[in-house]
């Protein structure tokens, strides 16, 4: 006999299964932070600068300001010798002109006075009593920061869609922003699945598995800046599963571990056929293939593999990406070993980085999951092709 043809989509690429998953969001939605809260959040339109920086022309250094072409011979054996007219300090400046054979005082930040466009950092001076100084090396323009030669007032600076790191959100506040327009964090649901799986701290009995999954995932969601709704476990019961998923319904999405193989146990399939709908289920990757998505009631269910590896690697390679709005970022090493290709699916193999190159971590089971603690990098090889060492390979770098 043979099985009934599923009406859903089955071995999907991971695109197409990054590209369903997108379909399955809700829209952003835009709120205001202030800047303390925007790391890790998503901006939601362009940042433009409300003021130039630097605000004026001044030093990089502390040492004196001087005109250029007055310390153009300047050495240690032969030094130039400057009369100081005063000093120019960041928040007060000097308020006349530096003239030919004059210098001022001036420090890191502090405005380049009027006639000056040159800097001789304090470490090439001599004193020479209260007011000349004896330059060693000539004053050099290169010291000097020009107005706006950072970012110009009314230039847009940072993008919608770019992500808050640390160096994003000083970046805004340079720039003059004290509120940031940032895209709604995705509430997400996270639940596992199986008998066997226990909670850390209590004891383990032969056959049992501590729950890890749910807190490497608990820490990738919100990695990704998205609202994590703890649901715990549940066996390996439809009623329970039935009543785990009704429960994620202020979700936007539900992600589940476990209970999406071949196995009799494995009930989530059946009951979004049932309840709901499947998008697709299975991705042409290792690990992870068994993947599984679908939806009920308007939330999206995304069914995880229980098998540690390969939770993560598929919340790595397809998950985040979608939730992040940011593509999976890559570069291209050499392969110190070689990397075997599999003919119907794209393999995510755990590597270890040295010098630059990327060697076989070795296990490369799925339930192995010091590896991937272990492993830098995933290398990742193309559907029916393969990697002899020496050749490049494009490489998924691990957080
Ligand atoms: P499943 O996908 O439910 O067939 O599970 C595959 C393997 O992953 C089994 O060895 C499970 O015991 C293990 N597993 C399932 N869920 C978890 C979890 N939350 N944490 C750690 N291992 C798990
Ligand atoms: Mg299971």
């Amino acid at each position: 006999m043979t099985a009934p043809r599923p009406d859903f989509p089955m071995h999907v690429s991971v695109q197409e299964a990054r590209e369903m998953l997108a379909a399955l969001l809700p829209a952003p939605t835009t709120e205001t932070v202030p800047l303390a809260e925007g790391r890790g959040r998503t901006l939601a339109a362009d940042l433009a600068a409300r003021v130039s920086h630097p605000s004026a022309t001044e030093s990089a250094l502390d040492g004196i300001a001087a005109r250029a072409a007055d310390t153009l011979t300047a050495t240690p054996a032969a030094p130039i010798r400057l009369r100081v007219v005063g000093e120019s300090r960041a928040g007060a400046s000097f308020s006349g002109t530096v003239g030919p054979g004059e210098c001022v005082r001036i420090y890191t930040g502090a405005p380049l006075p009027p006639g000056a466009d040159a800097i001789c950092p304090v470490e090439q001076l001599r004193e020479e009593g209260p007011d000349h100084v004896l330059l060693v090396r000539p004053a050099s323009p290169d010291d000097v920061r020009h107005e706006g030669s950072d970012f110009r007032a009314g230039e847009m600076v940072l993008r919608a869609g770019q992500r808050l790191t640390p160096a994003r959100v000083a970046l805004a506040a340079a720039l003059g922003h004290a509120e940031l327009p940032v895209r709604r964090r995705l509430r997400v649901a996270l639940l596992s699945t199986g008998d066997e799986v226990v909670l850390p701290g209590q004891p383990l009995r032969p056959g049992q598995v501590y729950d890890s999954n749910r807190y490497g995932l608990q820490a990738m969601l919100e990695e990704c800046g998205c609202e994590v709704l703890s649901l715990g476990h549940v066996p390996d019961s439809p009623a329970a599963l039935e009543e785990a998923i009704t429960a994620a319904g202020g979700a936007d999405v539900l992600l589940t571990s476990g209970g999406v193989s071949m196995g009799r146990y494995d009930f989530i399939r059946d009951l979004l056929i049932e309840h709901g709908r499947v998008a697709f289920w299975k991705v042409r990757m290792r690990p992870g293939g068994p993947a599984l998505l679908g939806g009920w009631k308007g939330l999206a269910v995304f069914g995880l593999p229980g098998n540690p590896v390969s939770s993560l690697v598929v919340f790595q390679v397809i998950v985040r990406p979608v939730l992040t709005g940011q593509p999976v970022s890559t570069l291209r090493l050499r392969a110190a070993t070689p990397f075997r290709g599999l003919h119907d699916k794209t393999a995510f193999w755990r590597a270890r980085l040295r010098e630059g190159r990327v060697y076989d971590y070795g296990q490369q089971g799925s339930g192995v999951l010091r590896s991937l603690s272990e492993a830098e990098a995933l290398v990742i090889v193309p559907e029916g092709s393969g990697v002899q060492a020496g050749e490049e390979v494009e490489v998924l770098l691990l957080a």
